[in-house]
Order: structure tokens, then sequence, then C-alpha cells
């Protein structure tokens, strides 16, 4: 049966997973969303002995329906390959009874790896699918991670290239050796002068430029978007909650049926809405546990049902998780509405005019599947102190604020329930904070060596990916003030 993708936002004709991919956004500014949530098509018992992409394909194909058998086990063969570096592409590490889900093993050493390795072999087959024939330009405004996943992701993928706006003074040294070295003739990735918001708005205007299009389509160019909220970011992301639960049960940590928790280090709230689906699709899970750092919106919104986003922004030492508008929360008000997309487009035009709004008690009931809390920068700090010390375990900044948070939620309610931590990149992406929560003498070090000291002490080699960044060679060296992002792009394409 064929599963087709509607609107957050009005009643638009409903549209195939493809081209709900291709297209990344409804017309109407709304998210696409599944027109009913599929349950999972075999059993917990039978996933537990399936590898990564054999249970990648088992969910995948609950959702992509429109994508052949062929196509799809092929875009999952090409994705979680020898780019990560272990088999198992998402492993588990046991510390202190708790399960560290480790998304980091991917390209970039974040988490994003686990849905833009995918992405682009998605978007080239429902290109084909629909016979686009043009090649399809992806534009993005990052704030670090993102831009390199998806780099990493497009390059060199035929029929596609990327262009990435970053924000030239906004990002850490690490992520910007990152971006500039990369590699691939169909890649370009520009330094503006100005902010994440700067980048951010002058993409979206490019996206939305007629006149630019028109010139674009004659020269055989169409725009597409590696965002979050596209579902051909969403969907890959369900299948690790899976595979950990299969897991979990295959080496006898749980019983069949068994429920446990699952604790999210969340911004944009992509990567919990997909353990929220994958809950959806029969996992056990009982609680979502929704981690924010100082950025506390969501926190704020699951304790009194408002979310505001008039409030100061706060630089944290988990950059990216600074957020003050989660875009993929739409989705779940979506559903706390019961599916009526006129009440859910009223809240999002509140949000857009008055960067406010209340959801009703009713609405609010339903939000009982998930605990919201947050972590400042000291307590994430000194938890990742605690664990080094107690356990030798050194996690990222961003796992540090999820595993904060459990802290608190364990002593709120004295739930005990086994529980995974989603771990959403690795110490050696945020080596300098991480090194500095551990032992203040390491405030002074040069960064790559706190690079082989953090290898030192953690008993783990340095990433590929660092290694390579060491003594790569500047490939991308262009900056544009904001006013001039529209012509790198006409010189990149040769329009
Ligand atoms: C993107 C990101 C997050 C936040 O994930 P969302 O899906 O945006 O909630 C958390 N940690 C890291 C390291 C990330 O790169």
């Amino acid at each position: 049966m064929e599963l087709l993708y509607r609107s957050t936002r009005s009643t638009q004709e409903a549209v195939t997973a493809s081209k709900a991919i291709l297209k990344g956004l409804s017309d109407d500014g709304g998210l696409f969303v599944p027109e009913k949530i599929p349950a999972l098509g075999c059993s917990l018992k039978e996933l537990a002995d399936m590898s990564y992409q054999e249970a990648a394909y088992e969910v995948m194909k609950q959702y992509l329906t429109d994508f052949t058998e062929e196509e799809l086990k092929d875009c999952i063969a090409k994705a979680y390959d020898e780019k990560f570096d272990t088999d198992v592409i998402a492993p588990m590490a046991e510390v202190e009874r708790t399960y560290y889900l480790e998304l980091f093993h991917g390209k970039t050493i974040a988490f994003k790896d686990m849905a833009l390795s995918i992405l682009p072999h998605l978007m080239i087959t429902s290109a084909k699918k629909n016979h686009v024939e043009k090649e399809i330009v992806i534009l993005t405004a990052t704030s670090g991670d993102t831009g390199k996943a998806a780099l990493a992701g497009f390059a060199d993928v035929p029929g596609t290239r990327i262009i990435v706006f970053y924000p030239k003074n906004g990002v850490s040294p690490i992520q910007e050796k990152q971006m500039v070295t990369q590699k691939g003739d169909n890649t370009l990735v520009v330094g503006i002068h100005g902010n994440f918001d700067d980048a951010q708005t002058g993409v979206k205007k490019l996206f939305g430029d007629r006149e630019l299009a028109e010139r674009m389509a004659e020269k055989g160019f169409q725009f597409s978007s590696a965002n979050s909220i596209n579902i051909g970011r969403l969907v890959p992301q369900i299948v690790y909650y899976v595979y950990a639960y299969a897991k979990l049960l295959k080496e006898e940590q749980i019983a069949e049926g068994e429920k446990i928790n699952v604790v999210v280090p969340t911004g944009n709230f992509g990567n919990i809405l997909a353990a929220f689906y994958a809950k959806n699709m029969g996992l056990p899970i009982a609680k979502l546990i929704c981690a924010s750092n100082e950025n506390k919106v969501l926190y704020d919104f699951f304790s009194t049902g408002c979310y505001d986003r008039n409030r100061e922004f706060v630089l944290t030492t988990s950059p990216s998780m600074d957020i003050l508008i989660s875009s993929n929360l739409e989705r779940l008000i979506y559903r706390l509405t019961g599916e009526d997309y006129a009440k859910n487009a009223e809240l999002m035009r509140q949000l857009q005019e008055n960067g406010v709004y209340h959801i009703s008690e009713e609405m609010k009931k339903e939000l009982e599947d998930f605990y919201g809390n947050f972590a400042t920068e000291e307590e994430s700090a000194s938890q990742i102190k605690k664990i080094y010390e107690d356990t030798g375990y050194v996690m990222d900044t961003h796992t540090a604020v999820a595993s904060a948070v459990y802290e608190k939620y364990k002593k709120d309610t004295g739930d005990m329930t086994k529980t995974v931590i989603a771990s959403t990149a690795s110490p050696f992406k945020f080596t300098r904070s991480v090194m500095c929560a551990i032992d203040s003498k390491y405030e002074n070090m040069e960064d790559f060596k706190l690079v082989d000291e953090l290898s030192r002490i953690s008993n783990v080699p340095v990433p590929a990916a660092i290694e390579e960044i060491r003594t790569a060679p500047v490939r991308h060296q262009c900056q544009c003030g904001k006013e001039e992002m529209k012509k790198v792009v006409e010189d990149f394409l040769g329009l």
C-alpha cells in the first residue's frame, strides 16, 4: 500500500515519498508528514539478527513506499559502507548501566552523518523516478555541523552540486578547517561576512528568487534543500532507535517487549522526533527525554505549554543545540492538534508574527510521552569530568547535556527503566571544550596537541576525520559579503 505525505498546514494534494524528498518543504510552508505512521513490518526478534543495513531496509521501506526494493537497498548500501569506521554503524557503549548510542562513527564524526550519508542517494533516486533531468543544486547555510556532513554526503555524487555558506567568524576552527578542505569538483564553500542568521536569510532569499530559478532552469539546474525538515533526513534517523532496541534484545540486556527510555540532546527537534516516530511504529519506548542546553525553549514549552522564542540567544559549548526555533517541532504540534492543519497553521502564524504560541490544555495532555529538562554549561562540563573520572569514558559537549539531564530525570522521578542516550558527536569534534571540562590545565594547549592528549587519556585513536584535516590543503577560499551571495551562486553555476 502506498504511503503518501501531506502538509502540516493545508489540504494540498498528498505527494509520494520521492516527491516530498525532492521538494523538502511544502508550497504552503508546512512540513510533509506521512498520512499515517506505519507499523514495524517484522518482529523485534527478527530485527535482533539483522545488520544495520538490513534493519534500515525494514524500517525505511515502510515510509518510502514508492521506492523499489532494489532502489532502496542500493541507497542503503551506498550510504552505510566503509565511510563509517565500524561495521555496526551505530555501536553502543554501556557506561554506568546506561547505553550510549554512538551516532558519530561516520565521515564527519557527528550524528548528521546518519541521515546525510543517505540523503544524496535518496534524492538522485527520487529525481530519476520523477523524470527530473536537471542537475540538483543543494544550497545550505550552516552553523558548523550540517554543512560539513552535507558536503561529505554530496561530494562527487553525479547529478548534484552543493553550495555551503557559513559565517566566516562564527564556527569553530576545526569546523572551518573541515569545510574548507572539502574535496569534490561539485562542491563550493563560502565564508560570509555576517552571522549565521545572515547566511540563513540569504539562502532563503535565493530559494525564493523566481528570476534566478528561471535562469537556472534554462541552464539545467534546480535548487533543493538538505535541511533537517526533509523527510529524507527524518526517516533514516528512525532506523537507529529500532536497531539499538534490537541489539539490546539480542545481547539479552532487555526482554522482548520491555520498555526503554530514550534521551536525546535536542536542537531542531529532528532526532527526538525520529524516536517519537519509532515509538509510534510500535517500538517499546516509555519516555522520550528531551534535553536542552541553556537555550531551553523546549524545556519551557514542555513545562508550560507555551512556546516562546522571544529571549536572549545564548552561545554555548554545544553549538549544534543553540536554536530558538525548533523547526521539526511543527510535526509534533500537528499531531497534538489531532492532525488539524488549520489549527497548526494558526499556531505557526503566531510563532512567525509574535515569536510565541500557547497550546490548549487538551493538547498538553497528549505530551505525556515526553519529559523535558535542561543542563547549564557548568552542569554539562561537570558531567563530562565526572563520567571520565568514574569510568574513563569521554563524551562530547552535546552528549553531556543529555547525560546531565538524564541525572535530573532520575532524581525527579526515581524511574530506573533501562535507558539509551543518543550520543551525537565525537568528543574529538569539540576537543577544546571537552578537555577544559576535564582539567583547566588544558586551556593553553594548542588545538592539535589537545587532540593527541584526548586520544591518550580516552584510549581512543584519533578519528580519520581529524587526522585528515591536520595536513589537508585548503581548497575553498571564497568569501563574500551577505549581499553578494547571489553573485557567488551565479558564478559557480556559470549563469
Ligand atoms: C544537530 C545536532 C544536534 C541536535 O539535533 P536536532 O535533530 O537538531 O535536535 C545535537 N547534537 C549534535 C552534535 C548535532 O550536530
